[in-house]
């Protein structure tokens, strides 16, 4: 499964598993393809995966964090991870291609979906031998005497990742380092479509770190069965997911029987309230952007955008217009900023939604279907719907293409409640002139995170969760941390 250059860039992976330290395919020696989103073309295999497979990776895993000092040696796991993160670093531009020819996302926009990443690696690295894993709480008055008190911070044991196809090589980072670095062990299942994201990182911590047989383990898979059987063993401590609501709900019952910690970062349905006073050529083109960049193909994006309608035509103007002039083609083109969705299934389902939306009485007012100039690639035009009633499919269920659904509406008590109208609670947006006042409906939107007038809420040393059905627990931060960790109370005499 050696590299395939073709003409458009595109690079095949390493397409085997790691497992117990070893670079290996499958008994039966099955593989499936790898398809590039733009062309639709198969561009290489990666192998495929066994239940077996994945027991075998979760004894590897079980195995290292038992039976080896991986737990409790902070300063050989900031040896390894640094290592790691110069590997990356050296591996930048074969990570990059593998991303674009997996996922077709533009060139252009990759440096979050891989230098962020990467540095992140770093970040955890720092942070991890830094942190305080005993915490001392002074004397506590009990009916035996006073007691001191220490609180250990230790790792939780075998931890599963399993990651989506949108963003893939920054989740396999995103879910994983924190936890290789807070000392648990890890099997890593990614996502179908994009295995080799998840396989060269098994290969670069296989061949370019020191990081100990067992320690973290790659089981690639075209079957969702191997996905479940990770959230089911009974030698996985806790289960980090990060995927749709529906497959998060089986994750979460898969763990029960075992009681397993499990963090979960699932769908979204976000909302952009945007206030009568906000500045609307700033703010919409940026919500334009924002759905289209990763061909809509994010959970957090503000995918319902709710006008006053007194600038109602105003705004659906010059949302139109920016939709209409957005940059899509040839993830490889510089410049481009909206790919293909990654399959004929998933633009399917876009396709699906827009046409429910409008049969549900939506008024449509720029895209919904393939652009004509590029008829082969999972293209999507950029796609605006108005009038959107907010009970409808297209403005309850997550759709994940370049969509956007606009709803008016009369008082800002209105556009809260319409906002708050979904099981889901992932992110939120407000625009306006007045911060004050966007904070303080900012304040009233039930979800994790929220941005005033584009200003990001996303980063490393900033909490991301969700709430709702949107997650359980948080990524980046000390709360991001500490998920991988389990407290140990201990009571000493004085
Ligand atoms: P999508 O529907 O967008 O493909 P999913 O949430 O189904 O997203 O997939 C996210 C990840 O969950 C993928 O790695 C997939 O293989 C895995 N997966 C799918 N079904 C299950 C399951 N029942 N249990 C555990 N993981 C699963």
């Amino acid at each position: 499964m050696g590299d395939t250059t073709l003409e458009t860039g595109v690079l095949a992976g390493d397409g085997r598993m790691l497992i117990g330290g070893e670079l290996q395919g499958t008994a039966s020696g099955a593989v499936f393809d790898v398809v590039h989103p733009a062309n639709e073309q198969v561009v290489g295999q990666a192998v495929d995966g066994t239940v077996d497979d994945m027991a075998r990776a979760v004894e590897a895993a079980r195995r290292a964090f038992d039976g080896t000092d991986w737990s409790r040696d902070v300063e050989f796991r900031h040896h390894c991870l640094s290592q790691l993160h110069a590997a990356l670093e050296n591996n930048t531009e074969r990570l990059r291609r593998i991303l674009v020819t997996e996922v077709g996302c533009p060139v252009t926009v990759t440096g979050s979906q891989i230098e962020s990443p990467i540095e992140e690696v770093r970040h955890w690295a720092a942070y991890g031998r830094d942190f305080d894993y005993v915490v001392h709480t002074g004397l506590h008055d009990t009916p035996m005497g006073p007691a001191r008190r220490q609180l250990h911070y230790e790792p939780v044991g075998v931890v599963g990742a399993i990651t989506p196809w949108n963003v893939p090589f920054y989740l396999n980072i995103a879910e994983t380092m924190p936890a290789l670095m807070a000392g648990n062990t890890v099997v890593l299942k990614p996502a179908q479509l994009t295995p080799w994201s998840g396989t060269e990182l098994g290969r670069i911590v296989a061949e370019e770190t020191d990081i100990p047989a067992g320690v973290f383990n790659v089981v690639s898979s075209n079957a969702n069965d191997v996905g479940a059987a990770l959230s089911a063993d009974p030698c996985v401590d806790m289960i980090t997911f990060t995927g749709s609501t529906a497959t998060g709900r089986a994750v979460l019952a898969a763990g029960a029987p075992t009681v397993k910690k499990t963090l979960l970062e699932l769908g979204g349905k976000s909302a952009h309230v945007v206030l009568e006073d906000a500045d609307f050529t700033s703010a919409l083109p940026i919500a334009a952007m924002m759905a289209c960049v990763m061909s809509g193909q994010s959970c957090v994006l503000p995918s319902r955008i709710l006008l006053p309608r007194s600038r109602y035509d105003e705004g659906l103007e010059i949302l139109k217009v920016s939709m209409e002039n957005f940059p899509i083609g040839d993830p490889w083109t510089p410049g481009i900023m909206q790919g293909p969705q990654i399959s004929e299934q998933q633009r399917q389902k876009v396709l699906e939604l827009i046409r429910s939306g409008i049969e549900s009485g939506a008024r449509l007012i720029t895209g919904g279907g393939i652009p004509e100039n590029l008829p082969v690639g999972y293209y999507t035009e950029p796609t605006l719907l108005a009038d959107v009633d907010p009970d409808s499919r297209v403005a309850q269920e997550e759709i994940f293409g370049p969509v956007l659904t606009v709803t008016p509406y009369d008082t800002e008590d209105e556009a809260i409640e319409i906002a708050n109208n979904t099981i889901y609670g992932l992110s939120g947006e407000v625009s306006s002139a007045d911060v004050d006042r966007a904070l303080a409906v900012a304040k009233r939107i039930r979800t994790g995170n929220v941005s005033i007038n584009a200003k990001s809420h996303f980063g490393i040393n900033s909490p991301f969760g969700g709430t709702g059905q949107s997650g359980l627990g948080y990524r980046n931060g000390a709360e991001g941390y500490r998920e991988y960790l389990s407290i140990k109370t201990i009571g000493l005499p004085e």
